[in-house]
């Protein structure tokens, strides 16, 4: 009976000492939540959530090498961060990227990190034979070409620190998707790099509206892209809206979600009129489905 007394107050000063250092540990973190995946296929789209019941300020989430400032909102008792992040089905990566949230709680710099696993998904192969001279440009047009890759590139290298974005984002158009993104396209035996976006089937002229509330970044007449729409929604988050047959925004100008950005068209390397959606995060061209909300009807 000794004994097992002995071990029940051996049992309660241990317990008691734990309690006092989780105390005192908890006395000391900072309590920030972070929300995410902790896993995702490649080029699939995630939410990062951040939250803290103490006032936080400058949050940058690192995610692929790029910081992004989040913004933070007072939502009831707590303040929230959001960032959207993502994969490119065009690039490799680890099996596992590292995703850090830093933040500035109450004048104190704290910093959480985890890890994100990526893994591959067979995305669909689409083999074609078509004319030689579509699958490889002219020699002629070439610097052209690289000229277009550098001015879009910058464009989707922009990070606003403002989020003007709330997910889901509207449908641009109305229609059936004819091409999904990660689409492997095969031409005349040739690989050609995955398909960045998604078509939307519909008839020339059928209106194109902004997914989310930002400002037209960049407009173009490109060679691949035909005339083309780019619109900054912040936080590293772009929309890009291809192959119009009229433009009805100018670079720099604010829309709203819901927006007429343009019209359907077949401008560009096309061969009937359809909509190329694509949607970046961090300069990373996501899927964009399943960010959109669902068609009615
Ligand atoms: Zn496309």
């Amino acid at each position: 009976v000794v004994k097992y007394f002995r071990q029940l107050a051996a049992t309660t000063i241990s317990l008691a000492v734990l309690i006092w250092v989780s105390l005192a540990g908890a006395a000391q973190a900072v309590p920030l939540d972070v929300q995410t995946t902790g896993r995702a296929h490649k080029g699939e789209p995630f939410l990062v959530t951040v939250t803290c019941p103490r006032p936080m300020e400058k949050v940058t989430i690192t995610w692929l090498g790029r910081h992004v400032p989040a913004m933070v909102n007072r939502e009831g008792g707590l303040f929230r961060a959001m960032a959207l992040l993502g994969t490119d089905v065009r690039n490799v990566y680890g099996s596992h990227e590292q995703l850090t949230v830093q933040a500035l709680v109450q004048g104190k710099l704290t910093s959480h990190s985890l890890m994100v696993e990526i893994y591959e998904k067979a995305y669909p192969v689409q083999r074609l034979t078509v004319d030689p001279n579509m699958v490889t440009p002219p020699k002629e047009f070439r610097p052209r070409i690289e000229e277009e890759r550098k001015i879009v590139g910058a464009a989707l290298a922009t990070i606003t620190p403002e989020r003007f974005w709330e997910v889901p984002l509207l449908r641009p158009t109305t229609g059936r998707i004819s091409s999904v993104y990660g689409l492997r396209r095969v031409f005349n035996d040739e690989p050609r790099a995955p398909h960045r976006g998604i078509d939307i089937s519909a008839p020339q002229g059928r209106q194109i509206l902004a997914v989310e509330k930002g400002m037209v970044i960049l407009i173009g007449d490109h060679y691949y892209a035909g005339q083309s729409v780019y619109v900054d929604h912040g936080q590293g988050v772009i929309s890009a809206y291809l192959h119009l047959s009229e433009i009805a925004v100018r670079r720099g100008q604010a829309v709203l979600r819901g927006e007429l950005v343009g019209k359907v068209g077949s401008t560009g390397r096309v061969t009937g009129p359809h909509l190329h959606f694509g949607l970046y995060v961090l300069g990373q061209a996501v899927d964009p489905l399943p960010l959109l909300l669902a068609e009615e009807g």
